[in-house]
């Protein structure tokens, strides 16, 4: 069983990285295109972590909001002046790959719902 994924918006909540073991925050960062975010607890400077992002590792601005930690996308680096918020950076694991996928059992002819008579354009 798998549990559905947080709506987004609902905050970052503490997780450990699957792989690795590592302490995590997870969330959905973005109301239109939400992006699953993995991001190390550790709290640096607006200034540390943009010195630690790259192309593939981006960091966040965490706000502490009524419901818990909140991470936000990092706009606060397009502004003048040093972020007052602490930000987190992305997750980058250092935990063994991930274990190859269950062989997919191919050629399992799918049966369809339709009847043989039924037409479905
Ligand atoms: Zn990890």
């Amino acid at each position: 069983m798998s549990r559905p994924p947080a709506a987004a918006g609902s905050g970052a909540r503490r997780a450990r990285c699957p792989r690795c073991g590592s302490p995590v925050l997870r969330q959905l960062v973005g109301r239109r295109a939400a992006l699953d975010v993995t991001a190390d607890v550790g709290e640096l400077t607006a200034a540390a972590a943009e010195a630690l992002r790259h192309p593939n590792r981006l960091h966040w601005c965490l706000r502490q909001t009524r419901d818990g930690p909140d991470m936000r996308w990092a706009d606060c680096r397009r502004r003048p002046g040093p972020c007052p918020h602490p930000h987190v950076i992305d997750h980058e694991c250092t935990g063994p790959p991930p274990a190859p996928a269950r062989p997919a059992s191919r050629g399992r002819a799918r049966s369809t719902p339709v009847s043989d008579g039924q037409l479905t354009l």
